[in-house]
């Protein structure tokens, strides 16, 4: 991905998750919250010809490096830009059953597939406020479960984001209002396993 950034289309319609996931929010979701993210994130850079020719990973994974007055925006509206691109990759109505090649890596990571979904949805639950739970691995292939607050992705601290749950009151609110833990528990059931084995 390069700029000019653009609006990803989605594989599946805006009902496709229901009901776990319902249509106006991915459709709010989608064309207003993730194109925002990408007209800030195309409007920060426009004055940087040299930044223009870089991919979004390249420069989020090095934001030290940036102009001090796009640093900010990039990191936030990047951030937004590459989540999204990421979060709507990593779900499917198809999806929920886990791969075996998941299970392998999650039972050595964290004992269990279950004792996973307890971590991820502990780290989901604790994030205070909004901002994100991921499954990331490190150089070394490690899984680990963290936390971003806003829009920040663990890209920019040298980890390879796999899946990624967005607890902004945005995505849930509503039809879970505050119910954030009910979200999270009907997330797993549109959770594309199969496609997020390439970010493995
Ligand atoms: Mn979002």
């Amino acid at each position: 991905m390069k700029h000019p950034f653009e609006l990803p289309e989605l594989s599946y319609d805006y009902s496709a998750l229901e009901p776990y996931i319902d249509a106006q929010t991915m459709e709010i979701h989608h064309c207003k919250h993730h194109q925002a993210y990408i007209d800030k994130l195309n409007m920060a850079l426009e004055p940087y010809e040299d930044l223009q020719t870089q991919t979004l990973a390249e420069l989020l994974k090095n934001l030290a490096g940036l102009p001090e007055d796009i640093r900010g925006a990039v990191q936030n509206h990047g951030g937004g830009h590459y989540n999204h691109a990421l979060f709507w990759k990593i779900m499917s109505p198809t999806g929920g059953q886990v791969t075996e090649k998941f299970e392998s890596a999650l039972e050595k990571n964290f004992q269990s597939v279950e004792a996973f979904k307890e971590t991820f949805t502990q780290a989901a639950m604790g994030q205070f406020g909004s901002g994100w739970a991921w499954l990331a691995k490190d150089g070394q292939g490690r899984l680990s479960v963290v936390s971003t607050p806003n829009q920040n992705n663990p890209i920019s601290d040298g980890l390879v984001p796999i899946l990624g749950l967005d607890v902004w009151e945005h995505a849930y609110y509503l039809n879970y209002q505050n119910r954030r833990a009910d979200y999270i528990k009907a997330w797993w059931a549109v959770v594309d396993w199969t496609g997020a084995e390439e970010n493995l």
